[in-house]
């Protein structure tokens, strides 16, 4: 079977042919400004040739035929036919309540996103750009949605109220729905299966640490908490990001700076996180670089950052009363040792404990960096939204293709 897995944003969509009887990725790219003048398509044929060119695509449903086209091209293409593509799995960031899992999209799903654009303006009207792209080109092919938001639909109550009037959820859904989801659900998975032990069996914190950056607390095979809340805002200090601050703090610089909702928005979105406190980059690479070189504003925004983790792990290793694993994941997680070593040397009370030389190893693989004498396991496992989006979907096809196939049979 071959599962097409896509991302769309607003002016941009990601792709990924991946052939599942061994999951191995046949192509992928990336088209970016849809809509504006010279669109830019990057595509690549794994292992061979990549191209890039510059064209006018004015909408998502073009885009996608772009995408096709460049599959089945004799020169870049990498399957004779697009009826070879058999189902297509899309990346969404919010389920809202609604989806626990992924689903199959239907009319009735399709309905459920629709009103789920209040939650994730930025997102969803996104992503059902792109599903209506591939219904448009593929009209007879089956789509699978994955959420960001699923995994932590498992979290209690008291994890994902804010303590605000009730009303206000009730109304509007006020609530903590965390993301990361598809990355921490794979790297718990990887994690486990690393260790050879049940995840159930296990007590985890995962840290998925790029351009945005979360934790979540992994008890019993779910997720309990998490860091990012109603919005990808909220917890870890992140590139561009805030993270945590109090809630006062909005409408007291609103009427000190004379500051737009949208302006507010964009300050802590924008221009807040590392870029901010080291006023120099947003970019790990650049601030553990600065930091080095003696910057002492690098030095405290990556003092800053570091800081935040370590409290998170704490206080999920006291929302599961105890932890035995730490996974470090994501563009900082996988690569800044630098970044980890200041995180885990503060945790060694709960029985963390690194070995310097496998954390300073630079290795792509998932792989142990605690001493063989910590209590609690550290592990960096390298993420794979695309693979877990494609492993959903091509599950949830068998699985109707099986209902169909058993309907048909007591039918004849
Ligand atoms: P996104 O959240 O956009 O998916 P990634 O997970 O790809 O982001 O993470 C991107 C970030 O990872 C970059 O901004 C950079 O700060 C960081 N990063 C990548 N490589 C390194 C490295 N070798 N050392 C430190 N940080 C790195």
């Amino acid at each position: 079977m071959k599962v097409l897995v896509i991302n769309a944003g607003s002016s941009s969509l990601k792709y990924q042919l991946y052939d599942m009887t061994n999951e191995k990725v046949l192509a992928n790219g990336r088209v970016e400004r849809i809509g504006m003048d010279s669109s830019i398509v990057t595509h690549e044929k794994v292992g061979k040739t990549e191209v890039r060119s510059v064209s006018e695509i004015l909408e998502h449903t073009m885009a996608v035929r772009r995408v096709l086209d460049m599959l089945v091209n004799p020169k870049t293409g990498v399957i004779e036919s697009i009826s070879e593509i058999d189902a297509v799995g899309h990346r969404v960031v919010h389920g809202g309540e609604a989806f626990k899992q992924s689903v199959l999209v239907t009319p009735e799903v399709k309905l459920e996103i629709r009103k789920l654009f209040d939650l994730a303006p930025l997102h969803n009207p996104a992503h059902m750009m792109g599903i209506t792209a591939v219904e448009a080109n593929l009209p007879d092919v089956p789509q699978v949605l994955v959420f960001d938001t699923a995994f932590h639909q498992t979290m209690p109550r008291e994890a994902y109220l804010y303590a605000i009037p009730m009303v206000l959820y009730r109304r509007h859904k006020v609530r903590r729905y965390g993301f990361h989801g598809t990355s921490h659900a794979y790297v718990s998975e990887q994690a486990a299966a690393f260790l050879k032990q049940p995840l159930e069996t296990l007590k985890m914190v995962s840290c998925h640490i790029g351009n945005g950056a979360s934790c979540t607390a992994i008890k019993d095979g779910q997720s309990i908490d998490t860091s990012m809340g109603m919005t990808p805002l909220e917890g870890l200090m992140m590139g561009t990001r805030s993270g945590d601050l109090d809630p006062a703090v909005v409408p007291f610089v609103m009427n000190k700076e004379d500051l737009s909702v949208s302006e507010v928005n964009s300050m802590l979105n924008k221009h807040s996180g590392l870029q901010a406190i080291s006023g120099l980059s947003s970019d790990m690479r650049e601030i553990t670089e600065a930091m080095s070189e003696g910057d002492k504003n690098a030095k405290l925004a990556f003092d800053m950052y570091a800081y935040r983790v370590r409290k998170y792990i704490g206080a999920y290793a006291a929302a599961m009363n105890g932890i035995d694993t730490l996974v470090f994941t994501a563009g900082v997680g996988e690569n800044s040792s630098v970044l980890r070593k200041a995180v885990c040397d503060g945790l060694t009370f709960l029985g963390i404990e690194l070995d310097e030389a496998r954390n300073n190893e630079r290795r792509k693989d998932t792989r142990i960096i605690s001493a063989d004498s910590s209590r609690v396991k550290v592990l960096v496992v390298p993420t794979n939204e695309e693979l877990l989006i494609a492993r959903d979907t091509y599950s949830i096809v068998k699985q109707q293709q099986k209902r169909q196939a058993s309907t048909s049979q007591s039918e004849s």
